[in-house]
């Protein structure tokens, strides 16, 4: 295919990685956001965001003229072929997601795109917002194309130039190749299909892994009580090939920017058509549960309440590779810990500043100073080479709970401390 000029509204984890991936990939393409000081930034080659190869990539496309930034969509769409759209789509009232930017930015941009451009949603939109958005353009000479977006955050780039699939959809005969061929040399197979089913794709993928956690995170919880220990469990899971090895490590409960509104969305979606979506809704309250759990297990660990118990908590990112605090089940438990009277200090290697009810420091010896109990929430590799015995020397209790099983129990114990994690026998 040759170069298409592309326009990518919306500069965060996923338009920032599609526009300076697209470029990468020979396109012409302009991003807009409407912050514009996030703007001046990026057009300097300043980027924010903790992703792996993006700043080069940006770098890269600035230098050669295939990339840009700027404010106002506009004026950046009239001579567009294909127009992203990735702004945030948060969870809204009642659950379903909140359409309002994908809307605000269809409004401002319908009547000046040229005929025939795509209109194309990478944004997580339930079922049947191609139609909603081919309606409100007015405009039956644009196509609607819905090409989900499955990146990670932390391996976003990689993920984009190396993904599992693409999904492209459409009603607009033609347009979905069309969508697919920008993506021309990343070797990918290639599911085009109708609009409605590719939009169900993304969230059908994530509620499945979703469930995974949850199904993993109760089959921990019977390991604890039938005295089993999830890591065999779960490693004698992963060989089958029908289910496979990844998703399958208990937790504190799954978080991040997507699932949770993507399971609140797709449970919407769902009661939309009278559908009782039953293991879902298991799957979310699973997840609340597990949530409660690792609290009870840190409360039980400081001799049963929380109440001026000094709590030092290693990671607040919602997983490790990333300074992404959104929906993060660390940042959850942190704040059930303060609001039951605890004295919290975190560290995080990637997140720095000021967090409401807690002292953020910048080291985890900090967090250990003083300690009743130490918790690991995230799974950075650097607290596997934390220096133990000195924690115990810092730490005022012995109890680690490790809602990660991050740790090796041996070396925890070998420092003089306790350990416990998740679906693991305790170790003491
Ligand atoms: P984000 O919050 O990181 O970035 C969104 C950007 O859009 C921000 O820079 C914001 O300033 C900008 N924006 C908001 N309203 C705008 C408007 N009206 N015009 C122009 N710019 C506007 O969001 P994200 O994490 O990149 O997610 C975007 C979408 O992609 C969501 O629907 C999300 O569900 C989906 N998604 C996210 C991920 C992920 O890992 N983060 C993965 C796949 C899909």
């Amino acid at each position: 295919m040759s170069a298409a000029r592309i326009v990518v509204v919306g500069t965060g984890y996923v338009g920032l990685t599609t526009g300076a991936c697209l470029a990468s990939l020979g396109h012409r393409v302009t991003c807009v956001d409407v912050d514009e000081s996030k703007v001046a930034r990026l057009a300097a080659g300043r980027v924010d965001i903790m992703e792996p190869g993006l700043a080069e990539l940006v770098a890269r496309g600035l230098t050669s003229g295939g990339l840009s930034f700027v404010v106002g969509a506009r004026e950046a769409v009239r001579d567009a072929d294909g127009v992203f759209l990735c702004v945030p789509t948060p969870m809204g009232a009642g659950g379903a997601a909140d359409l309002r930017a994908v809307e605000q930015v269809v409004g401002e941009i319908a009547d000046v795109l040229p005929s025939g451009c795509a209109l194309i949603t990478k944004s997580t939109v339930p079922v049947g917002t191609a139609r909603r958005i081919q309606e409100l353009t007015g405009r039956p000479d644009l196509a609607v194309v819905s090409n989900p977006e499955f990146l990670r955050e932390g391996t976003a780039v990689s993920d984009f130039l190396g993904p599992d699939r693409i999904v492209v959809g459409s009603d607009t005969p033609g347009a979905a190749d069309w969508v697919a061929n920008l993506y021309e040399g990343l070797h990918a197979p290639a599911v085009v299909t109708d609009a409605a089913s590719a939009e169900l794709v993304k969230y059908a993928a994530n509620c499945f892994l979703a469930m995974k956690l949850s199904f993993v995170n109760s089959i921990a919880e019977l390991c604890e009580r039938l005295g089993a220990d999830i890591e065999p469990v779960t490693r004698g899971m992963g060989y089958d090939r029908r289910i496979g090895r990844s998703f399958l490590k208990p937790g504190p409960g799954w978080g991040g920017s997507c699932l949770p509104k993507d399971t609140s969305a797709l449970l919407n979606i769902a009661e939309s058509v009278r559908f009782d979506f039953d293991l879902l809704s298991a799957a979310v309250e699973q997840n609340i549960a597990q949530r409660d759990r690792v609290i009870a297990k840190i409360a039980g660990a400081v001799g049963g309440s929380l109440a001026g118990a000094r709590i030092g908590l290693l990671g607040l990112a919602f997983k490790a590779g990333t300074n992404d605090l959104r929906d993060s089940p660390a940042l959850s438990i942190a704040s059930v810990l303060c609001a039951h009277g605890a004295e919290v200090t975190a560290f995080d290697p990637a997140v720095g500043g000021e967090l409401p009810g807690m002292l953020v420091v910048d080291n985890a010896y900090q967090v250990a100073k003083g300690a009743d109990a130490v918790v690991v929430l995230t799974e950075w590799p650097e607290f596997t080479r934390l220096d133990w015995t000195y924690m115990a020397e810092l730490m005022h209790g012995d109890a680690v709970v490790d809602s990660r099983n991050l740790l090796e129990p041996r070396t925890v114990l070998n420092a003089g401390l306790s350990w416990q994690g998740i679906g693991r026998p305790r170790a003491t």
